[in-house]
């Protein structure tokens, strides 16, 4: 569809959506009113800056004081949800996100149409690897797949390496999606146990998600040429409005915005919140407007994800704009495919007091947010433990945090006052000197 024609629609839609979120949520009809906002004030993507944004906190508030079972934001009565997902949870209590039976057939063809662009096809055998549980990767993965029609085996992220391996192995499968990481993990474990990535496995195509990665090119060249794949493609989503909202073509330069008639993607400073003007090669921090969701809806909502956009004549034929993202614009880390925020870290690490400090430090390799390598966690211990009890003690930690947030770095500890305080924002992260 050409741009101006995508443009249309989405106006149409965005008018109906603010029409239906003023009439069913209680907690954007309050934000509306309070903000001297009619539904009638809202016609253009133009007139959607008159919003305030939705951050992470607002939508956390709007779940935990209404009466619903999804909180003031649950626009569709709970007779019509049929299935609730959620955040991980790992800076504070997990968000919850609704979606009815129009809102999963909506994102069934969505992602479908992303998965399509990343390659995947009706005759192809697909080793699904990311998360089951709870996780917007999860089931509604698997929907989409089931509507490309593709042999799906869903082995999940919690089979093991070596198991996924095998399965691959004897299916033969010829598609796997996967984070970069775990797919280079993956490369590294078959050469180990002695196979031929190549050889020994029947893989042709490779579709990326949960974290960046693909955009650099040495990671999709090492897994392109590692396991001796066709296309290797990169795709990116969001949980609070669709697993998947962009995906890379047989171009492989980018990620095309895949569902404008669902999403309507803005592009912001992330320090002043000024709207940055939708042009080639433009960066900021990309803000959703869903624009036909029946369960939780979210207006200008803050991805917090620092991306840069271009527009691109693109041989494949599709009109939409490309994405790359860059990186987070808060503080958080990536470790072999998860997130890890510093703060996380240090509330498992403190549930061990009295025998630490509470104080710890990450010590990276490189300047993150993505940790290459192992780090280094330097954890404080309280001056009356023994020399005896600290391997217990680490091996505790260690285990509480590979549970918790699947974090595992190297642990060090430090004698009590030997991680450097602030007065202003703790340091939780300092890179190797
Ligand atoms: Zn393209």
């Amino acid at each position: 569809m050409p741009l101006g024609e995508i443009k249309e629609l989405q106006e149409k839609k965005l008018r109906q959506q603010i029409d239906y979120i003023y009439n069913n949520s209680e907690f954007y009809h309050e934000k509306l009113k309070e903000w001297n906002i009619k539904p009638s004030n809202i016609k253009t993507i133009e007139d959607l800056r008159k919003i305030p944004y939705t951050s992470k906190t607002m939508e956390r508030e709007s779940f935990k004081e209404g009466k619903s079972v999804l909180g003031k934001n649950q626009t569709a009565s709970t007779k019509d949800i049929i299935r609730i997902h959620s955040s991980s949870g790992t800076t504070g209590p997990p968000v919850y996100f609704g979606l009815t039976e129009a809102d999963v057939e909506t994102w069934s063809n969505c992602i479908a149409r992303c998965f399509w662009t990343a390659g995947v096809r009706p005759s192809d055998v697909v080793m699904y690897g990311w998360g089951l549980s709870m996780f917007v990767g999860g089931i509604p993965v698997l929907d989409a797949l089931r509507k490309i029609g593709c042999a799906t085996i869903p082995a999940g992220a919690g089979i093991g390496s070596r198991r996924f391996l095998d399965i691959a192995r004897d299916l033969r499968a010829n598609v796997f999606g996967l984070t970069p990481s775990f797919a280079r993990y993956l490369l590294e474990k078959v050469e180990d146990m002695g196979l031929d990535p190549k050889k020994d496995f029947n893989f042709e195509k490779f579709f990326a998600g949960a974290e960046p990665g693909m955009g650099e090119e040495h990671i999709r060249k090492e897994i392109k040429e590692g396991w001796g794949l066709e296309s290797a493609r990169e795709t990116l989503g969001i949980g609070e409005m669709v697993t998947v909202l962009a995906s890379e073509c047989e171009q492989e330069n980018g990620m095309h915005f895949m569902v404008p008639d669902l999403i309507i993607t803005e592009l912001i400073d992330p320090d002043t919140g000024e709207v940055i003007e939708w042009e080639h090669e433009a960066e900021g921090e990309l803000v959703y407007t869903a624009i036909d969701r029946r369960a939780t809806p979210l207006l200008r909502f803050r991805s917090r994800d620092y991306a840069k956009v271009w527009k691109d004549d693109c041989e494949c034929g599709r009109t939409t704009t490309k994405v790359r993202v860059i990186g987070r614009t808060d503080d958080m880390l990536l470790y072999k495919g998860v997130n890890v925020f510093p703060t996380a870290v240090r509330e498992m690490v403190g549930q061990f007091k009295p025998k630490v400090t509470g104080y710890v430090q990450i010590v990276l390799n490189e300047p993150g947010p993505k940790i290459e390598g192992t780090p280094t966690l330097e954890v404080e211990v309280s001056k009356d433990v023994e020399e005896g009890e600290l391997d217990n003690l680490r091996n505790s930690i260690k285990e509480v945090l590979q549970s918790q947030l699947l974090f595992t770095p190297k642990i060090k500890f430090v004698p009590a006052g030997g991680i450097e305080r602030s007065r202003y924002k703790a340091d939780l992260v300092r890179v190797k000197s």
